[in-house]
């Protein structure tokens, strides 16, 4: 490949753990040789982030915290590589000229720059499906609008989006979501009652950001991604399954009427789905791990318990009763999330006070427009800070 046809790329959120394994991707496929590294944006790793822009000539670097820019544009210095902070720069950094943009910035907080990126017409390799729970078919509909493609990178819908046969979406049945189940697969609530930050955030299969590991004990990352399948496959809430399959190995299937299923396996690394995403339709050459089914020998299957995991039973809720419920979920955890990790609720408060927030909020409406979804956000925020400072008053 000439330098004139490197494939212009961005990162959105770099620095993380899906930011991380994409670089690591990067590098296996050429680097700065195959790669003109567009835009990469971090948060509060300026150190990670400037030695990131360097290693792979980066044009340009975006911190989303404002107090940083001084160090990093330290850290930048001399090197030509163009030094960005704060909320606006990170929209920049997003909508610059780039064909390919990993969406991998955490949160709700990940939705306005992965659809600047996407009104501009990149394709989008999908990290952060608070995007889709939240703002669903307008975020859709605004990379359809934009003309780039909507690649999904969560290993779940990326193994469904392998599994999909061309033009046989009248053929599908349902589809199946592996989920391991957790460092809790096994525990009682009794005994999830009292679980620090530390104890719920070990998974016994990925290696992740810290948001993903507490919602993988909690099961609220699988509640998540059953809205994330629902609005990528377009899909009704019955054909969306859970089945807990504690080894990782089967990512997600999709059953068709035939009664054939068809599934994407691989070991528990999240470079195969970010290689696929890169490289599709085609697939890259990538040194991971290979599967020695002799070694595995079994695949286990239990069916979930929505009793112990609420978070999923709030999910289909949310399905079902569509409007704003998914932005209403999302932003309810995030600010509950927020909150056990400070040390101020416990585990279990967690989906309680969600479910309050989606109760309160039953008769919200679906946002007609980004600005809708910001404003169910927000409201949902308020109300499930008031439940935390209860809480924490009453405790
Ligand atoms: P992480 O916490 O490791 O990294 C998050 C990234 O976002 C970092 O670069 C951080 O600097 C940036 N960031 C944080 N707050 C920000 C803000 N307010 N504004 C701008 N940038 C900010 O998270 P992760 O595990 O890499 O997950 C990223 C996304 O990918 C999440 O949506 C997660 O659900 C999804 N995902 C992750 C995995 C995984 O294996 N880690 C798997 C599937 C999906
Ligand atoms: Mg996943």
């Amino acid at each position: 490949i000439g330098p004139g046809a490197r494939r212009r790329i961005s990162i959105l959120g770099s620095t993380g753990s899906i930011g991380v394994s994409t670089l690591d991707v990067v590098e296996q496929l050429g680097g700065r040789e195959a790669f003109d590294l567009v835009a990469i944006t971090g948060n509060s790793n300026v150190e990670l982030l400037a030695r990131q822009a360097k290693t792979f000539g980066a044009r340009m670097a975006v911190t989303a915290d404002d107090a940083r820019y001084a160090e990093l544009k330290e850290a930048l210095a001399g090197t030509g590589i163009e030094a960005g902070a704060g909320r606006k720069a990170v929209m920049e950094a997003a909508a610059a000229e780039a064909e390919w943009v990993m969406a991998a910035i955490v949160g709700t907080a990940g939705l306005a720059p992965t659809l600047a990126a996407a009104r501009r017409g990149a394709d989008i390799a999908l990290a952060n499906k608070e995007c889709l729970v939240s703002a669903g078919d307008l975020f859709v509909h605004a990379v359809r609008e934009g003309g780039g493609r909507l690649i999904p990178v969560d290993s779940e819908h990326s193994a469904i989006f392998q599994s999909l046969e061309d033009d046989q979406h009248h053929a599908i049945e349902r589809i199946v979501l592996t989920a391991s189940g957790g460092p809790f697969r096994t525990w009682s609530r009794d005994q999830m009652a009292d679980v620090t930050v530390d104890v719920a955030k070990a998974h016994p299969n990925w290696s992740m950001g810290l948001k993903i590991s507490i919602g993988s004990a909690s099961m609220f990352n699988k509640a998540l991604e059953m809205i994330e399948a629902k609005h990528l496959f377009d899909l009704r809430p019955d054909q969306i399954e859970v089945i807990v399959h504690p080894q990782s190995i089967i990512h997600s299937m999709v059953g068709y009427r035939d009664g054939s299923i068809l599934a994407q396996l691989g070991a528990p690394d999240m470079r195969t789905a970010i290689g696929y995403a890169l490289t599709y339709p085609d697939r890259p050459q990538l040194n991971v791990e290979r599967l020695d089914f002799a070694k595995l020998a079994r695949l286990d299957f239990e069916a979930p318990d929505e009793v112990r995991f609420p978070a999923l039973r709030l999910a289909r809720t949310a399905l079902e009763r569509g409007g704003a419920q998914g932005a209403v979920m999302n932003a309810a955890e995030e600010v509950a999330f927020d909150a056990f990790c400070a040390g101020r609720i416990g585990f279990l408060a967690m989906a309680d006070i969600a479910e309050e927030v989606m109760e309160a909020m039953i008769g919200y409406p679906a946002a007609g427009s980004i600005d809708g979804v910001f404003a169910a956000d927000a409201e949902a925020r308020r109300s499930a800070a008031a439940l935390v400072s209860k809480r924490t008053m009453a405790a």
